[in-house]
């Protein structure tokens, strides 16, 4: 079956990039309705469905694109929210260019939707079953979609920073998996990079509190990590939310090597260009049993209680 929200849910903050305040609303919409963002601070108000095809290519964040200059920026970790609650159908209202970034998780958002409540709504739910492999590279980096009864994520990252450094973890993302082990973990970035973005006037927003700062062997952010390979959690989160972007719930194994949200995004591209590399597929009970946000409860997250402060 289908699910919504049982009633609106608002969060505040700021967006990353551009340090102003930020306002986002999830409210219940329909069966059939999918996720559509709205920005609702231009006349008329502009909405883009929350698809892959509606995606423009970004080194630092899941920007979507109306295609008419419209953009809404950093859509991953809200998207990662939904994906990993089990929710299909939403309107998510934005005010301005960029979703309010939180804490840089995906917590804030499971929390806010769990405390709303999930309904589900009696209509058949259909997923996108991965048929054949389908890979995309450049250079060393790579992302692929392989055959799988239910989503798994593997993820491999390699940084020079030793504080970071060579991290890999593979999940299969039902049972709560998203909401236990992936959720609060944050972005992460270089101080020297946080230091050119500032010079590029980006990550305006950002804070020691709301990213995991390393430089070199050292984690400026205070409080340090809140797992000991946070850095490849988040990338899975990152991956979970661009591949929510597929539009419907995925029966793939997801193999991630130092990719980010441009690759996902072409690796998408590319199965949906291949038509017998994948097929709708109606859920059965046993089936949905193995989604991701499959009897998802508030104790899920119950690990991240003191990321609430
Ligand atoms: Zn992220």
């Amino acid at each position: 079956m289908q699910a919504t929200l049982k009633k609106m849910v608002t969060f505040g903050g700021v967006g990353l990039h551009s340090g102003a305040p930020a306002r986002l609303e999830i409210h219940p919409a329909p069966a059939g309705h999918g996720i559509v963002f709205r920005r609702s601070d231009l006349t008329p108000a502009v909405e883009i469905p929350a698809r892959w095809d509606h995606v423009t290519p970004s080194k630092l964040c899941t920007l979507m694109d109306d295609g008419q200059g419209t953009t809404l920026s950093t859509v991953e970790h809200v998207m990662a929210a939904l994906a990993g609650t089990g929710i299909h159908n939403a309107l998510v209202i934005v005010d301005g260019p960029e979703v309010p970034i939180l804490d840089g998780s995906a917590a804030p958002f499971v929390r806010g939707i769990l405390r709303a409540g999930i309904a589900m709504q009696a209509a058949p739910l259909r997923a996108i079953r991965v048929l054949r492999p389908v890979e995309v590279r450049e250079g060393e980096a790579f992302a692929r979609l392989a055959p799988a009864d239910h989503l798994e994520i593997d993820f491999q990252i390699d940084f020079t920073d030793a504080a970071i450094g060579r991290q890999e973890k593979r999940l299969d993302m039902a049972n709560g998996a998203f909401l236990r082990e992936l959720a609060d973990s944050r972005t992460f970035c270089r101080q020297a990079d946080v230091d050119a973005m500032r010079r590029n006037g980006l990550a305006l927003g950002g804070t020691y509190l709301n990213a995991v700062v390393v430089d070199g062997a050292r984690v400026l952010s205070p409080g340090g990590l809140r797992h000991r390979d946070e850095a490849v959690r988040h990338k899975m989160l990152d991956a979970m939310g661009d591949l929510a972007l597929a539009g419907a719930p995925l029966l793939a194994r997801y193999t991630g090597h130092r990719a980010g949200h441009a690759m996902t995004n072409r690796l998408l591209r590319a199965l949906f260009a291949d038509p017998a590399a994948w097929q709708w597929e109606t859920c059965s009970p046993a089936l949905e049993d193995r989604l991701p946000g499959a009897g998802v409860a508030a104790y899920d997250l119950v690990a991240t209680d003191w990321a609430a402060a």
